[in-house]
């Protein structure tokens, strides 16, 4: 193999060319050292080079006086992943390090005098928080820990690698350096559920992942027990291609566009009310014509600031992308009165909050739940509109301008208009053979 993959600054993977027989590790810290152990089980030849006298790095050892004291870290979370390293290059962690458990784990000391041991077992360490900060602290210490354990079972290093070398991954691929939406949060959380509850499941019938066969799977995924199904066929596909299961097939959902549109009828019904009800609260309009005309989820619409909004000698625009859409005279009334609303409100207040839609907490957006149960009570239900609303846009925007003005990604922009037949390849074709046609002619 002539290819070393490694990560970049921003988290991308990048391929390196060239021999990789012979790698060079800077740092004998444990990240160099673990990298080290793994390279040479993979057969690569392996320098070290560290700046200190001695390995170890942060995980360091000073010797003074004849007492020896650790200068990082005191707690060994996850042993598993020292063993993984050892086993690389065909050594065990118990053949080399010994280990020897403390009761109390450790003691931390604060500077008003007191002290609380920090213990591994589960119910001494209740007692100690029930002592150190009273019962309640300690029933949340126990429903935290029993998360954890259910979380962490039978496949924690598989939840942990597929959490880390594959969600969060693809998170920071997807954001691009900018803040993590509430919803792309969501997701990668039900993906990861969705692990946890297969993963409870076979544990229940005896089975893990590389025991699971394809009826197995099959018996879960129609069983009435079987929680957050799709979302596990993520999982299962990342484990086949981790090879960590063995032919399990877990067909991917094709994008076939909205599976449930709403009726375009119902749409614009919705869409009037909100429009011409003046019982109904101004800024609650306001989000729900977002979302119905111009496709915005809740979580784009709650962090909205009245930046977003440009009063213009016509009426006003919103910038939802790059380029900024001129709004429809009604809603560009609702969209000014609510930048008004904000204006006088920070005034009054003293605040400086930007947001269009101020949440609870001073300073703070509406959360993007809160949104959506607002945008619920409305009647709008929040997956078909916004499917139906970009839907529609699609039939009627190339993709480019649906992306540039919207604020979605070209590549969704694309499938949505496939999805919806958009014509704009063959209307362009269309329109260059007529006027190619015009000008021979
Ligand atoms: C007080 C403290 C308590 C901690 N407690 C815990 C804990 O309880 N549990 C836990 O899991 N983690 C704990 N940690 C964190 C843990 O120690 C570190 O995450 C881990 O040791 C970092 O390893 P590393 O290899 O990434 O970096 P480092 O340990 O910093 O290693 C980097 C190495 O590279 C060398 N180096 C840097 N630049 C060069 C160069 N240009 N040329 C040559 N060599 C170079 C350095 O000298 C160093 O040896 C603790 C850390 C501290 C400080």
């Amino acid at each position: 193999m002539n290819r070393l993959t490694t990560k970049s600054v921003k988290g991308t993977a990048k391929a390196l060319r060239g021999p990789t027989h012979h790698v060079v590790v800077v740092g004998a810290g444990l990240a160099g050292l673990s990298a080290t152990l793994h390279l040479l089980g993979a057969g690569r030849q392996v320098t070290v080079v560290e700046r200190a006298d001695e390995p170890g790095g942060r995980a360091g050892l000073l010797d003074r006086g004849g007492y020896r004291v650790d200068t990082g870290p005191t707690v060994l979370t996850m042993p598993d992943l020292v063993e993984e390293a050892f086993a690389a290059v065909g050594h065990s962690m118990a053949g080399r390090l010994d280990l020897v458990p403390l009761h109390p784990a450790y003691r931390a000391r604060f500077a008003d005098g007191s002290a609380l041991d920090v213990h591994t077992e589960g119910t001494a360490m209740e007692e100690e928080i029930a002592r150190f900060a009273g019962a309640r602290e300690a029933v949340g210490y126990r429903r935290l820990r029993a998360w954890l354990e259910q979380l962490y079972r039978e496949g924690r290093k598989i939840l942990h690698r597929y959490a880390t070398w594959h969600l969060l991954r693809r998170l920071r691929l997807r954001s691009r350096g900018k803040e993590t939406t509430y919803y792309q949060l969501q997701v990668a959380r039900q993906h990861l559920r969705a692990g946890v509850y297969l993963l409870n499941w076979l544990e229940g019938q005896n089975l893990t992942l590389p025991t699971c066969r394809q009826a197995d799977l099959e018996r879960w995924t129609t069983s009435d027990d079987a929680r957050l199904r799709q979302e596990a066929g993520h999982f299962v596909r990342w484990t086949s291609s981790q090879k960590i299961t063995r032919d399990l097939s877990f067909p991917a959902v094709r994008w076939n566009g909205p599976t449930q549109p709403m009726d375009d009828e119902a749409r614009w019904d919705t869409a009037r009310r909100l429009l011409h009800d003046d019982t109904l609260k101004p800024e609650d309009r306001l989000a729900g014509l977002l979302l119905l005309l111009y496709a915005q989820w809740p979580a784009t619409i709650s962090r909205l600031t009245v930046g977003h909004i440009e009063e213009t000698d016509t009426g006003a625009r919103i910038h939802l992308g790059p380029v900024p859409v001129e709004l429809p005279a009604p809603v560009a009334e609702l969209a000014l009165q609510q930048v008004t609303v904000r204006r006088c409100h920070a005034t009054l207040a003293r605040t400086n909050s930007p947001w269009l839609f101020p949440g609870g907490q001073p300073g703070r957006p509406i959360s993007a739940w809160a949104m959506g149960e607002r945008l619920r009570k409305l009647g709008i239900r929040l997956a078909e509109a916004r499917s139906t609303a970009l839907f529609q846009l699609a039939t009627e925007l190339p993709a480019a301008v649906l992306a540039r003005t919207l604020g979605i990604d070209i590549t969704v922009a694309v499938k949505w208009q496939r999805a919806a037949a958009g014509d704009w390849a063959a209307y362009a074709a269309e329109v260059s053979r007529r006027t190619s046609t015009r000008q021979r002619g």
